[in-house]
């Protein structure tokens, strides 16, 4: 072989390796949203080049997962698991499954924890308010909710060794589906190899390997930010009230106190941090409806749970280990 075709072949090798090292060693970031469980679903994977088949792959078994999981659990799915014990009143043992089996004991942990703060059984009061009940006058109101809470309550789910009972109530997990559904996409895309990866259901978020920045917007002013939160294998959960009123005068909202019947009023953020989603997204309804004092209690009578709570009068409240994920350098700033 010539001298000049010694070099051509070595010029190629080194574009070729070059290439190749490119693709292993340079990082993408790969993000798509979709539409699932009545919200926006993002998901975030960092990889490589390389890799970037195989993360188109793993994002959508991540998103088939959190469909199915919309299907199983959703209130109005004729096939779905809560809508038949909702119906029957009840499921034998063989016919429930682990899942629902975890997800309704965390329900009812979270409404012992938080003195009935959380309850799963809130449906046909949420309804009432949806369907027009702020238009009618304060007496008439106070009538059809009393009438309303003596038939609910998280006590009337019976869940033993024969299986779920439900004495006269109906189940409705949207207060910890959207939590649970972010964890089982970031543990699907962690089976797959992306263990870097981020998922947010409509504002619960879980977050896997990797420095992830969550920044939370100012509720008056969405445009705007409060602080940032820095988070690592973690998720992070909000519940507010601003984007979602019934009414005009906006009073009339989504996170019913079950004590009273009334939309919770003390609280217009709150942002709770926690080990899961489940646990985030359940906790951010609790607290948002104990109010700041009894929340702020709450969170800091529990392990490896953070809130920030912002108070109806835009007062911040902080738990106290919340400085371990504010990112201080992005609030000096704000
Ligand atoms: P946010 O994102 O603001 O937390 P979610 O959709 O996660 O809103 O939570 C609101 C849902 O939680 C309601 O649609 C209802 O199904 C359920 N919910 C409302 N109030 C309660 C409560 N006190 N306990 C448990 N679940 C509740
Ligand atoms: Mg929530």
């Amino acid at each position: 072989m010539s001298h000049k075709n010694k070099s051509i072949i070595f010029i190629i090798l080194i574009v070729f390796i070059s290439v190749l090292s490119v693709m292993f060693v340079v990082p993408i970031k790969t993000v798509e949203t979709r539409n699932y469980m009545d919200t926006f679903v993002t998901i975030s994977v960092d990889s490589t080049l390389f890799n970037k088949k195989n993360v188109d792959k793993a994002i959508d078994k991540a998103f088939s997962e959190i469909e199915r999981i919309e299907n199983v659990l959703s209130f109005y799915n004729e096939d779905g698991i809560i809508y038949a014990l909702n119906t029957n009143g009840y499921l034998t043992k063989e016919k429930v499954t682990p899942e629902l089996e975890y997800l309704i004991k965390k329900s009812v942990y979270y409404s012992d924890v938080s003195g009935g703060a959380f309850d799963v059984t809130i449906h046909p009061i949420l309804n009432l308010w949806k369907e027009g009940l702020w238009t009618e006058d304060s007496e008439r109101q106070n009538r059809v909710i009393k009438d309303e809470l003596s038939r609910i309550g998280y006590k009337k789910i019976l869940i033993d060794d024969n299986g779920i009972f439900l004495d006269g109530v109906k189940i409705d997990l949207g207060g910890i589906a959207k939590g649970y559904a972010a964890d089982r996409a970031l543990k699907i895309l962690k089976d797959e190899g992306f263990d870097k990866a981020l998922v947010n259901i409509g504002g619960d978020m879980v977050a896997g390997d990797g420095v992830w920045k969550i920044v939370l917007s100012d509720p008056d002013d969405l445009d705007n930010y409060i602080t940032s939160f820095n988070i690592s294998n973690k998720a992070v959960a909000t519940s507010g009230n601003y984007e979602r009123y019934f009414d005009p005068s906006k009073k009339i909202h989504h996170i019913i106190d079950p004590r009273t019947g009334y939309p919770a009023s003390e609280c217009i953020s709150v942002t709770i941090i926690a080990d899961k989603g489940i646990d985030a997204d359940a906790l951010a309804t609790s607290v948002f409806v104990l109010g700041p004092e009894e929340g702020l209690n709450l969170v800091n009578s529990l392990d490896n749970v953070d809130a920030l709570i912002i108070d109806d009068d835009r007062n911040i409240y902080r738990s106290n280990n919340l400085s371990k994920f504010e990112d201080l350098q992005f609030h000096s700033n704000a």
